[in-house]
Parts: C-alpha cells; sequence; structure tokens
C-alpha cells in the first residue's frame, strides 16, 4: 500500500481522507501538478514549483510555495514507495469551508495539500518506437487552460471519444487550429521547421514544452511558434507531443491519415534523446 502526504502527514492511501465540503470536490477550486521521477530523481522540479505558484495566483488562492518544504515531500514519498520511475502528483485546493457557498471561504482558510506517488515506466517505453494516434476533437475547455486547475472533465471526455475511435488520445481544435492534446502540447515539423502553437491562456505552459524548445535551440533546429491547422497537421513530416510523464512522444497519425513515413521521426528523436540528456543531468 502506498503512503500519500495529506496536509503535513504522511499517512497510508486508505487513511487519506478529505472532507465532503472541500472545494476541490465541490468546485473543481484546486490546482495540480505532476512531476516525473527517474532513477529515484526529480525532473523539471523548480518549472513545476513555479507554475504551481503562478497557478494559485491566478485562481486568487493566498498562498506562498515554499520549495524547499515540498522537495521534502517529494523526495520523501519517492523514498517511502520506493519510486524508481513514475509520478508525483500534487494538488492544492481551497479547502474545507464546512459548507457549499460560490463565495470564496475566509482566507486563512487552510488549503488542502495532497501528494502521491504512481508508479509508470518512463524510459524505454513501446511509444517510442510505436507512436501514438490522434483524432480531433472540438475543444469545449474553458478560457484560461494556461492554469493548471483539476477541472479535466473535458480533456477525460475527450480522451474517451478517441479510445473508441482507436485512438491514443485528441488534438483538441479551436476554430480549425489544434490548441495541444488532452494533457500534453501539440507539435508538428515541415521541412525541417518545429511549429507549435505560442503561449497564450489557449494552452497549458509545458514545462516539458520550454524545455524541448531549449533542446531544438541547442540543436539549431528552426522553431515557429503560431497555431497550425488540422490540414498542417495531415501534411506534416512528423508530429509529436510533449509532457512531462510523456517527455516526447511521437504521433504517427492523426484522424485516420498518416504523418510522414507513419512512424516516429528524426527530429522528435533527437529532441527526445537531447531532452533526457539535460534533464538527468538536472534532475534533483
Ligand atoms: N497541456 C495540458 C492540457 C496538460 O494537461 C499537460 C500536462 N500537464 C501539458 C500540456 C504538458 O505540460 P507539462 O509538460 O508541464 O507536463
Amino acid at each position: 500500500m502506498r503512503t500519500v502526504y495529506l496536509n503535513g502527514d504522511y499517512v497510508p492511501e486508505n487513511e487519506a481522507n478529505v472532507s465532503i465540503f472541500d472545494r476541490g470536490f465541490l468546485f473543481a477550486d484546486g490546482v495540480y501538478e505532476v512531476t516525473t521521477v527517474v532513477d529515484g530523481k526529480l525532473i523539471g522540479f523548480d518549472g513545476h514549483i513555479e507554475r504551481l505558484q503562478r497557478s494559485l495566483n491566478e485562481l486568487k488562492i493566498n498562498y506562498k510555495v515554499n520549495r524547499e518544504e515540498l522537495l521534502t515531500v517529494h523526495r520523501e514519498l519517492v523514498a517511502r514507495n520506493n519510486i524508481d520511475q513514475g509520478m508525483i502528483y500534487l494538488q492544492m485546493t481551497r479547502g474545507n469551508p464546512g459548507d457549499r457557498d460560490f463565495a470564496f471561504p475566509p482566507e486563512d482558510t487552510p488549503l488542502t495539500v495532497v501528494l502521491f506517488t504512481q508508479e509508470k515506466q518512463i524510459i524505454g517505453t513501446s511509444i517510442e518506437t510505436k507512436g501514438l494516434k490522434v483524432v480531433s476533437v472540438d475543444d469545449l475547455r474553458w478560457g484560461r487552460r494556461d492554469i493548471k486547475t483539476v477541472q479535466l472533465l473535458f480533456p477525460s471526455l475527450a480522451k474517451m471519444e478517441a479510445k473508441e475511435k482507436g485512438a491514443d488520445d485528441a488534438w483538441l481544435m479551436q476554430d480549425g487550429y489544434v490548441t495541444e492534446g488532452t494533457s500534453n502540447n501539440a507539435y508538428i515539423v515541415k521541412d525541417g521547421k518545429i511549429i507549435t502553437r505560442d503561449l497564450s491562456n489557449d494552452i497549458l505552459h509545458g514545462i516539458t514544452r520550454k524545455s524541448v524548445l531549449a533542446c531544438a535551440k541547442l540543436l539549431q533546429m528552426e522553431v515557429e511558434e503560431r497555431p497550425f491547422t488540422i490540414e498542417e497537421a495531415y501534411a506534416a513530416d512528423e508530429a509529436f507531443a510533449t509532457s512531462a510523464s510523456g517527455f516526447t512522444n511521437p504521433i504517427v497519425e492523426i484522424d485516420g491519415n498518416k504523418v510522414g513515413t507513419g512512424k516516429p521521426g528524426p527530429v522528435g528523436d533527437r529532441l527526445r534523446a537531447l531532452y533526457i540528456a539535460e534533464n538527468m543531468k538536472a534532475a534533483i
């Protein structure tokens, strides 16, 4: 049984209880982060902490994130659960006001803070060689996708729609342009140029995206940050997606159309290799 963290305590998972009045449960009033673990070390930790603080600020949750304290909790959970490869999920909600009310509770209401581990093979999965299939689905999420809230019902529905169609994931579409995947950022490659949507409220500002674009720069690859259409994606030479736990994942089919050769492409492969090398060096 896993040991999880709840509001200052390390407890067995079946003893971690949260109130039915918790704002996270009633209003999806909370934010989260997922940090990847490889060789028992944390990848991109500081980026996740920075984004966590930003998400809290954007929701007007008055809380100053303590990096050192959270680093200790992350490391403690890795150690107690003996995690070699996997993820640490962290969630903070606006807490438990003791009743249901749309108005925020007083600012001194303690947040609910939950962290738990998930074991998952990160390096050397079959996705690296086989790639993923995606289908396009209208993006019906709210307008602040830059905030990493736990309001994930639409991405979950879109993921299930993709699975029902025999695909692995959905690429979400707004006005004919791809925003991102259900839980990853989306990229195409055309004539050697990497194209990915520019940062705005339309997409999550991926920690992996930032690192992968820095890797592209190191490799002197050309990058264009702009929205791309689904038709451009069909005609791309290759496509891939990035996320903390997937690194870069090749996309080999979009809406039944083979992307390029229908196999993982060289640009994505090179970026993945450099991303892993750079981030393993910097892992803590
Ligand atoms: N977009 C969405 C909607 C996501 O949920 C995620 C995963 N958290 C990402 C992009 C990728 O972000 P990151 O690289 O920080 O995991």
